[in-house]
């Protein structure tokens, strides 16, 4: 997997690490990662510390902090944020007992800081849990090197036009394979609801799906794939870009969203059908609110994916169709055929926050 990266690590270094994380810690030790979203809304950052022994329940992962002026989440002269535990995974980069601890963000005061947005989805699913919310999630990213160019892209140039990179198998067309599997196995690992993945339309693009997931499991469970993405990525000594949209892209390639699939018990029951297109009304009244908060960028990042081209539908106007992938939503060919399942928002960007857009599309439908 050597020929992924550039400036090659040395397999001499992979096997003295392999030596050392195979060295049992003590039983009573153990570490926890913390992971949380920084000031930008879309990163994410991370930090580890010891425990003398495997917590039970989330709640007794101690709160810690942090320096927020680092993460743009502070001024210097009081910077100290809080990291709330909010769920927890077994950690599939140090192994054992080992844990992924993804945390809420709060400020001196304990309020959720700006980019903290965890908070509110959750008090929306627990007004409508009732309704037995379920999404699922398709994820698409680009793969690309430390520069930013594509994985696979000649250095120079465009590679061949799109149409043999989706679901593709070869050694000329799909790039980062060893990514995605080491990912997907990772998730597995992690016991994250991952769905699936495949290769998408764009080369050195991809997409892994997350779900179902009920209410605010969902956002969380998301975040934490990202994050395995991520450190899976830098192993491989490449990097992945969430950009709806890269500059590099900008041509006739496809940009990468978050199609966001979601039902409720309702929905899921036979004749639901018919609850799903009464959705269509709620969804269709909050769409200019939905844009704004599809992306981090207050839909400016969106802009310039949903064009009403490469299977997208155009960002001013609310659609939906029965297989059609040029709408705001799709009602899948099968469930119409069956008469019940869920229905699919096209529209959130790559790199939306989970939080927003699940949180936005329970409000548009039961509140
Ligand atoms: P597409 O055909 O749009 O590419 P995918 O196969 O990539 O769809 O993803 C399907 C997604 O739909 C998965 O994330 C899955 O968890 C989700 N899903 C399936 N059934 C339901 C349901 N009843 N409610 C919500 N999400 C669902
Ligand atoms: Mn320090
Ligand atoms: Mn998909
Ligand atoms: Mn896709
Ligand atoms: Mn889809």
């Amino acid at each position: 997997m050597a020929h992924l990266n550039y400036e090659t690590r040395m397999p001499l270094g992979q096997a003295v690490v392999d030596q050392f994380l195979g060295l049992r810690p003590p039983s009573n030790k153990i570490q926890a990662t913390y992971i949380w979203i920084d000031g930008t809304g879309e990163n994410l950052r991370s930090k580890t510390r010891t425990m003398d022994r495997v917590p039970i329940s989330i709640t007794e992962y101690p709160l810690w902090n942090y320096d927020g002026s680092s993460t743009g989440q502070a001024q210097g002269r009081d910077s100290d944020r809080y990291l709330r535990p909010v769920a927890t995974c077994p950690d599939p980069f140090l192994g054992g007992i080992s844990r992924l601890v993804l945390c809420d963000t709060l400020d001196h005061n304990m309020r959720p800081t700006e980019t903290n947005h965890r908070q509110e989805c959750a008090e929306i699913m627990h007004q409508i849990r009732q309704h037995r919310p379920w999404f699922g999630m398709e994820q698409e990213y680009l793969i690309v090197d430390r520069d930013g160019h594509p994985l696979g892209w000649p250095k120079h140039g465009y590679p061949a036009p799109q149409g043999k990179y989706y679901c593709s198998v070869g050694a000329d067309r799909a790039f980062g394979r060893e990514v995605v599997e080491t990912h997907y196995r990772a998730c597995l690992h992690a016991g994250i609801n991952i769905f699936g993945t495949n290769a998408e339309v764009t080369p050195g693009q991809w997409e892994f799906q997350i779900g179902t997931c009920e209410g605010i499991d969902m956002g969380d469970q998301l975040w934490l794939a990202r994050y395995i993405l991520h450190r899976v990525a830098e192993q491989f000594g490449v990097c992945v870009s969430f950009d709806p949209k890269p500059n590099v892209t900008m041509g006739d390639w496809n940009g990468a969203g978050c199609h966001t699939n979601f039902s409720t018990a309702e929905m899921r029951a036979p004749g639901g059908l018919t609850a799903i297109e009464a959705a269509m009304t709620g969804l269709a009244k909050t769409h200019l609110e939905s844009m704004k908060v599809y992306d981090p960028h207050g839909g400016q990042d969106n802009l310039k994916r949903l064009t009403g081209r490469h299977e997208t539908s155009s960002a001013d106007k609310f659609s939906w169709g029965i297989a059609n992938r040029g709408c705001s939503i799709r009602i899948p060919r099968q469930v119409a055929m069956e008469g019940k399942g869920y229905l699919e928002d096209r529209r959130p960007s790559s790199n939306c926050d989970p939080y927003k857009v699940t949180g936005m599309i329970a409000k548009s439908i039961l509140l």
